[in-house]
């Protein structure tokens, strides 16, 4: 008898469907009827590499919806059967409803294969940025469409363009951001170039679809979609991890039985918070840290978020922009833009350093790399920090 975890989050329904998709799967699904014949009690965490070495058997047959980005190897195959599709389409339309109803988006997204921009709504991410401001000003012209939806680094770039060249962005009303962590900085920007939009932002995965949502009443706080996926949060030995602390992000979804995910680490950090809203019945985070490939380690193996190391050097004079490369503990790479007239070489490496220095407390290998431009990833996305431990 499979029963769920103490570490889950979520009710007795939670508990529930917890435990019927552990048993369907065992009995039905070939990829769990061998991983859990000898288990009885505690399900192992799913790792991706896990999944890899047997993604046949892991889509079961079923044809491949999508898979994730790859962007740190091989990507994962998966498969969403009809009813997940259907669940995932409900949750997204009861989302829009929250937020006062449809409108006319344009998409602003990655997207490999053109199909979903076919109809003509949307922009593929590596548009430059010039073009997707006249494409969003005719679009809403044409189409009277007043939501943008993107990637909030991409949020960022068109508010930066939008503020430096004096465009009134006014007539956008909603503004969609998800794939990446938002950041306070960036918010701030976004609210500067588009005052009159109401900005949401989503948690989400290719895996499982939507994990949770911005609490629309407290910012800080995201609401889990506790009643299709199982979350757990746990900290570095398998407990839960306490209000507040950052944790691994564990995901069990309880309605997809074609490839179907059971206590899958999907290898991102957020710490479990009660949000204080009292409107929303549902689990909160209080804090998304995004993807543990960006988290950088410390020499103790802690994983910080990149996001105090990233804020100091983003405040030398003269970045424009940076990465940061994790190959080893105290051993880094930094790819840089730079204005060049502002300091010298000397006086910028040793204002680098001393950033280093004072978030891992001694002095640490850097590689310094000149860079034109940083690109973004093959999925469309910007990686600030890249962690390879
Ligand atoms: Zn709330």
């Amino acid at each position: 008898m499979f029963t769920a975890p103490p570490t889950l989050l979520g009710d007795e329904s939670s508990r529930k469907n917890f435990s019927k998709i552990v048993h369907w799967a065992r009995d039905n699904h070939p990829f769990y009827t061998d991983r859990l014949k000898n288990h009885n009690l505690e399900i192992e965490l799913l790792q991706r590499r896990d999944i890899l070495e047997r993604n046949d058997v892991f889509l079961n047959g079923n044809p491949e919806t999508s898979r994730t980005s790859g962007s740190t190897g091989i990507p994962v195959r998966i498969s969403w059967s009809p009813d997940k599709q259907k669940i995932e389409r409900v949750v997204t339309e009861n989302f829009v409803k929250q937020l006062g109803g449809p409108v006319k988006v344009t998409q602003i997204i990655h997207s490999p294969h053109q199909s979903r921009l076919q109809s003509g709504d949307g922009l593929d991410i590596s548009t430059p940025i010039d073009q997707q401001i006249e494409y969003i000003h005719r679009r809403y012209q044409t189409h009277q469409a007043i939501g943008i939806t993107t990637y909030p680094t991409n949020a960022e770039h068109l508010s930066r363009y939008a503020l430096d060249n004096g465009l009134d962005m006014s007539f956008i009303k909603r503004l969609g951001l998800y794939a990446e962590v938002l950041e306070p900085d960036q918010e701030k920007l976004i609210r500067q170039a588009f005052p009159l939009a109401q900005l949401w932002s989503t948690y989400s995965s290719q895996e499982v679809g939507m994990i949770a949502f911005r609490c629309p009443h407290e910012p800080s706080f995201h609401h889990l979609n506790f009643r299709k996926l199982g979350v757990e949060i746990l900290d570095q030995d398998g407990n839960a991890a306490k209000e507040g602390e950052l944790g691994r992000v564990i995901l069990t979804d309880y309605f997809n039985t074609y490839s179907t995910f059971i206590r899958y680490e999907i290898g991102d950090l957020a710490a479990p918070g009660t949000c204080p809203c009292g409107r929303i019945q549902a689990p909160a985070l209080s804090r998304l840290a995004g993807k543990v490939r960006g988290a950088l380690v410390h020499a103790d193996s802690r994983r910080v978020p990149f996001t105090s190391l990233s804020v100091a050097l983003r405040d030398i004079d003269g970045m424009i922009q940076y990465q940061v490369i994790q190959n080893a503990i105290g051993d880094f790479e930094l790819r840089y833009v730079r204005n060049s007239d502002i300091m010298s070489d000397a006086a910028f490496k040793k204002n680098v350093r001393a950033v280093f220095k004072a978030e891992f407390g001694t002095t640490q290998k850097i590689k310094f790399t000149r860079e034109d431009v940083i690109e973004k990833g093959a999925n469309g996305k910007f990686y600030a920090s890249i962690s390879k431990i």
